[in-house]
């Protein structure tokens, strides 16, 4: 077996959200699972450096997802030579980045280099498509796909031995333990997200989650997991009459901030705890996400 060790790198992005890579370390070389965003890249490759590597030196890249806080700088690493393994739904858009270039352009516009950076083209022959259930072996470690699809279509949780890099299946979680699933458009869908959730508690060996917001959750996974179904539920549920009245989209942020703030007061946590909660997942993003959502299963109009 494959000696290894996993460095959580806190990317030091200067948005709201916290965004973690990790570098896998091990003795035949380095893998990375998640680049954070384009615009995280230097603090990446200097925190690598004080690791103790050559970013230069990472030559195997895998992607949870394609949204760009979490494989937004991939492309630097291809350039480099990297082999980026991915979603078979996130191909296409790794392989030509322009639509997903533009959709971002058009909801962050002049924030858009700032916050984000760049996206360029991957070359075909440096994708790899990973199937569900499917293991890859890198540098003498086996990491199996588990494609888990809800936050978004084009989602992998990569598990390797007892660890899991969730991305974003295990939602948002700080250090005090209160778990939010982040629901920006596109793709939220409760039930897959849910199934998903169900499929990762059922593998027996998995007992530590990496999640790229942020950090490691050991202990009471199941606990964790139930929290996050059970808050997914409530978000939902809370948005669905707000759908059905086609309510004004700035009253439905407002009263859905209200409500998602109440809910982590309750959870005893403190305002600036609070605060960074809501900094981090949009109000805006997930009342959007799952209004979309109930567009989808319910139809456009009510
Ligand atoms: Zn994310």
């Amino acid at each position: 077996m494959t000696d290894y060790k996993i460095h959580i790198i806190d990317t030091q992005y200067h948005g709201p959200l916290p965004i973690a890579t990790f570098l896998v370390e091990s003795s035949k070389g380095l893998v990375l699972v998640e680049t954070s965003a384009h615009s995280t890249l230097e603090n990446v490759k200097l925190k690598i450096s004080e690791l103790g590597f050559d970013w230069k030196d990472i030559q195997h890249v895998l992607l949870t997802h394609i949204h760009l806080d979490h494989a937004g700088a991939a492309w630097c690493f291809a350039e480099n030579g990297a082999t980026v393994y991915l979603h078979p739904f996130g191909y296409n858009h790794m392989n030509d980045p322009s639509k997903l270039l533009k959709s971002a352009t058009m909801i962050y516009g002049d924030l858009m280099d700032y916050l984000w950076g760049t996206l360029k083209p991957i070359p075909a022959d440096q994708l790899v498509i990973v199937e569900d259930g499917e293991v890859i072996n890198i540098l003498g470690l086996d990491f199996k796909s588990i494609h888990s699809p809800g936050h978004a279509k084009h989602h992998i949780a990569w598990q390797l031995d007892n660890h899991l890099f969730a991305g974003d299946l295990a939602g948002i979680c700080f250090e005090n333990g209160v778990v939010i699933p982040p629901c920006p458009p596109p793709d939220i869908n409760i039930e897959d997200w849910t199934n998903s959730i169900d499929k990762v508690l059922a593998i027996q060996e998995i007992d530590t989650y990496y999640i790229t917001h942020i950090g490691k959750v050991t202990g009471d996974l199941i606990g964790h997991m139930k929290k996050l179904k059970k808050t997914l539920k409530e978000y939902a549920e809370f948005l669905l009459p707000y759908f059905q009245n086609q309510t004004d989209l700035n009253q439905t942020v407002q009263e859905f901030k209200r409500y998602t703030m109440d809910s982590l007061k309750a959870e005893g946590l403190s305002e600036k705890q609070i605060k960074d909660y809501e900094d981090s997942n949009s109000a805006i993003g997930s009342v959007q996400g799952i209004l979309r959502y109930w567009g989808k299963k319910l139809g456009a109009t009510q």
